[in-house]
């Protein structure tokens, strides 16, 4: 439940509400407005009263949460959640553009795109250490390596660093190196990891399983949220339907779902949502104008020679001119590049 307080209640009744409910053994989450302060109430909340906490000095009202998820809900925080990168707060007015390979692959290879996709206004690099590959005998990343060679490249264009930790026992290697801890797809409901990346305070960046509902991506936040993690941001990466003319179907639906029923910034990744460079670009310009709050898009030097997802990948002169032009679809929805 929240608990609504009156406006400009005082700091003292503030206290005083937050005291009482964590007597009855709750959790609390303070949302604190211009004028109004929001209590979330978090826990198993059966065996309580509502009444009890409605009597109190300088409440409003009391309202249940009848959603699953709790501190991913609007509910208990209604404004936008703004997740720090580097100079850039995610989910305020300026789009988040994160570039680079699928996969590090070689020192060349990263320091080259980087520079690349830094030139063409990037926010932040991509690139896999740690790769899952449906093929046991597909290029695996290069693992550390890989690490060491996209903090090379960050100290080369200042880019802060997206990376997937795959397991547990990569969050702690992955958290020393990257700014974010990437939980791909497949992961989406590995609920130690995700508890491992909640725990680890680094940002987060999850995407959507490919069969998951939006109802199920949210409640995989929760667990990173619950932890005390709030640097949670979420990435829509197309799901499986039975359409084969691409890889995935991007969900456009899930960005103004997921807007409105969270505060969470949303990432979209047009290039595993349709698996084609051709596509790539008509998808992403797509999500900027349905209230994407940044993108996530496959750049390499050479696409051709790439080791992971080449056909997805755009070249960097593709790269800078979809920059170009999402320029101007922001401008459209009041966004800034
Ligand atoms: C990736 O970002 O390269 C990746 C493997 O994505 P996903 O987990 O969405 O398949
Ligand atoms: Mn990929």
């Amino acid at each position: 439940m929240i608990i609504v307080m009156k406006d400009h209640a005082s700091a003292e009744q503030i206290a005083g509400v937050v005291t009482q409910v964590e007597a009855q053994g709750f959790r609390v989450h303070l949302s604190q407005g211009e004028e109004r302060t929001i209590i979330g109430v978090i826990g198993d909340e059966r065996p309580v009263e509502v009444g009890l906490f409605e009597v109190l000095d300088g409440v409003e009202r009391t309202v249940p949460i009848l959603k699953p998820y709790k501190l991913a809900s609007r509910e208990m925080h209604p404004a936008d959640t703004l997740v720090p990168l580097d100079g850039l707060k995610v989910g305020g007015p300026r789009l988040a553009l994160i570039a680079g390979p699928c996969s590090v692959e070689s020192r060349s290879q990263i320091l080259e795109t980087a520079q690349a996709v830094k030139e063409a206004g990037a926010t932040a690099l991509r690139g896999g250490a740690y790769k899952p590959r449906t093929s046991p005998y597909a290029f695996q990343g290069l693992g550390e390596a890989g690490l060491e060679l996209l903090v090379e490249a960050r100290n080369l264009t200042g880019l802060p660093i997206v990376t997937e930790a795959m397991s547990e026992d990569q969050v702690d290697i992955v958290a020393r190196y990257a700014d974010v801890i990437q939980i791909g797809a497949r992961n989406m409901q590995n609920y130690p990891l995700l508890n491992k990346v909640g725990k680890s305070g680094r940002t987060v960046l999850l995407k959507r399983g490919m069969m998951s509902t939006i109802e199920e991506l949210l409640m995989a936040a929760e667990y990173i949220l619950a932890q005390g993690n709030t640097r949670v941001m979420l990435c829509e990466r197309g799901i499986r339907t039975f359409e084969k003319a691409t890889r995935n179907t991007t969900d456009i639906n899930a960005i103004p779902v997921l807007k409105r029923q969270t505060h969470l910034p949303v990432i979209l990744d047009p290039s595993h949502g349709t698996g084609k460079v051709d596509y790539v670009a008509a998808v992403a310009k797509a999500g900027v104008a349905a209230g994407a709050d940044g993108l996530m898009i496959e750049v390499h030097s050479h696409p051709e020679k790439a080791l992971s997802d080449g056909g997805q990948s755009l070249k960097p002169e593709a790269f800078a001119k979809l920059v170009k032009d999402i320029r101007r679809i922001a401008e459209a929805v009041d966004r800034e590049v």
